[in-house]
């Protein structure tokens, strides 16, 4: 049975969790199967450590193996189908490389083409591929592409490459798009940035726009579905320690919140906490670490340096520092009525940082 435009809507909707989205997995396989030979992505890398790659191999909702072989694609005719072209998996190279590329832009038929891009743009110079620079090669693959989407946050935001000093002229696919003029391609540019990408972020969006369907995003084109709650306010399961006052060190994965090693949760929206990764196994929180806001435009400078201090603007308790919670405040009463106030305050310094941002 096809899966309609408005069930899709529905489930991607309904996607911010990772069991809703274990939960439609078969109709997510549908949308890929019977858009069968007209999937068309072209796949291209630049300033990348290939970790969004890899990590699209641990897409688990569903499984990436289940995904491809559902596909047959007009350049491979085979049952296990690749991206028209993707520079980590591909087996062709040299001057036949250089024609699938070229193919896949000249490319007219039934089925959107969709660009991926992983990894930063860089200044005129810094990147070659095929004889060209890089930048060309994301013109021309723009122009061409119905979609694009930035996979991992140095095609979204310029990601580590672009860290203060930024010696190559690191950006985002986006700012890239705007600096060469072509402002109407950039306006529609889909960031999925964390470092690296999630997969179920990527495999759901390329469904949904096959589907013909752009995911609602936020001012920094993130689809909500994946952006839209900050970590420490509406997700952290840690988040009862830090009420408390129970800070952890480095090590410690049992308990205690992470702020004091550095969390920027507090400055974080992403749904690491309810999607998990590796099969939906654990998080950066989870094992004993502080999250260092990869999902944000400004990481890894600004509020997200460095990593493992703590966040200075963090409002403290009642003018108390945060680890003299749990003393400061004895009685039961006086904590319960504390941490009310801290948390209205935390929850308007949070929402006015957001919206400070641009964000929703
Ligand atoms: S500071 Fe980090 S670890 Fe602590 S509650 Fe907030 S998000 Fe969780
Ligand atoms: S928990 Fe934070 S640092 Fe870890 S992947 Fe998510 S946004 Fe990035």
């Amino acid at each position: 049975m096809r899966v309609s435009r408005r069930d899709f809507i529905k489930i991607a909707a309904a996607s911010s969790a990772a069991f809703v989205l274990a939960q439609y997995k078969m109709d997510i396989i549908k949308v890929f199967a019977q858009h069968g030979d007209y999937v068309h992505i072209c796949w291209l890398n630049g300033a990348a450590c290939t970790g969004c790659s890899v990590s699209l191999a641990q897409a688990a909702d569903p499984d990436l193996l289940e995904v491809l072989m559902s596909i047959t694609t007009y350049t491979s005719g085979l049952p296990i189908a690749l991206p028209d072209w993707m520079y980590v998996v591909h087996p062709a190279s040299g001057s036949l490389a250089v024609e699938y590329i070229n193919d896949w832009i000249k490319h007219e038929g039934p089925g959107p083409k969709i660009l991926v891009v992983e990894g930063a743009m860089q200044s005129p110079g810094f990147c070659e591929t095929g004889g060209r620079d890089f930048r060309d090669w994301v013109q021309d693959t723009a122009q061409a592409a119905d979609y694009i989407v930035a996979f991992g946050s140095c095609s979204s935001f310029g990601g580590i490459p672009h860290a203060k000093g930024n010696p190559t002229g690191a950006m985002g696919v986006q700012d890239f798009l705007i600096e060469v003029g072509m402002e109407d391609k950039a306006k529609g540019v889909i960031n999925l940035p964390r470092c690296p990408g999630h997969p179920d972020s990527l495999i759901l969006v390329l469904a949904s726009l096959l589907e013909g369907v752009v995911p609602e995003l936020d001012k920094y084109n993130r689809p909500k579905a994946f952006y839209g709650r900050n970590i420490h306010e509406e997700q952290c399961p840690f988040r009862a320690f830090y009420d408390r006052g129970i800070f952890a060190d480095f090590g410690q994965s049992e308990q205690g919140c992470r702020f004091k090693i550095g969390c920027k949760g507090p400055v974080t929206w992403a749904d690491c906490p309810t999607r998990k990764w590796n099969d939906h196994t654990s998080f950066c929180i989870e094992v004993g670490a502080p999250c260092i806001g990869c999902s944000e435009p400004a990481w890894p400078d600004g509020d997200y340096a460095p990593f493992f201090v703590e966040l200075p603007q963090v409002p403290t308790l009642l003018g108390y520092p945060a680890e003299s919670w749990g003393t400061a405040f004895a009685g039961a009463a006086a904590l319960g009525v504390a941490v009310h106030l801290a948390r209205r305050a935390m929850k308007k310094k949070t929402a006015e940082k957001h919206k400070e941002k641009g964000g929703d």
